[in-house]
């Protein structure tokens, strides 16, 4: 079980972020996405996706972050640009414990890095949580989460050129 762990959501500044982190904890093989501020705009527009698009997938709300993480029974990542190498740190995760993700928008206070097991960098340079997320969640599971079925209302039939949706609900 893989939970992204979306810290410090500011409503309305970090809306789109925030449901670009969600979408790719989704896409990219995590099980779980919270929030540590609720956001119903956000909320809404995850659930249409799992709905639609499927799952299993789930959103929820923890705005007591700090007794969520320090109580979560399994591994802590913190991404942050002042961590160890990905590649490193993905070898030291032990695939048997549930996963904890934690993703920061506004400044992350010092004791996440202390509390969580593994402070990890996706380069020591600073970008984005949306990227960070995917690329620790693609290095995580080597590129094999690009293959997982959803269980959806539609999906898409892959092709060189043009686009097709199948509907597998079966209404025209
Ligand atoms: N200014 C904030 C601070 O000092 O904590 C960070 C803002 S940054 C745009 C938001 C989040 O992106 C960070 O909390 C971290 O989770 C992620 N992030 C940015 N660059 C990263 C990197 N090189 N490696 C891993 N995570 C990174």
């Amino acid at each position: 079980m893989i939970t992204v762990l979306r810290y410090g959501h500011r409503p309305g500044r970090d809306k789109r972020v925030t449901t670009h982190c969600g979408l790719v904890a989704r896409a990219f093989g995590a099980d779980r996405f919270v929030l540590t501020t609720r956001d119903e705009s956000v909320l809404r527009s995850l659930q249409d996706i799992v709905d639609r698009w499927g799952g299993p997938f789930e959103v929820a709300v923890e705005e007591n972050w700090r007794q969520y993480l320090r109580g979560f029974r399994g591994t802590r990542v913190h991404l942050t640009m002042y961590g160890i190498p990905v590649d490193e740190a993905v070898k030291r995760i032990d695939p048997s414990q549930d996963l904890l993700v934690f993703v920061g928008a506004e400044k992350v206070p010092p004791e996440v890095y202390d509390v969580c097991e593994l402070n990890v960098a996706v380069g020591n340079q600073p970008h984005s949580e949306i990227a960070a997320l995917a690329i620790f969640l693609d290095r995580l599971f080597g590129g094999r989460e690009l293959e997982r079925e959803f269980r959806g209302k539609v999906r898409v039939e892959p092709m060189e050129r043009g686009k097709k949706l199948i509907n597998l609900e079966g209404s025209p």
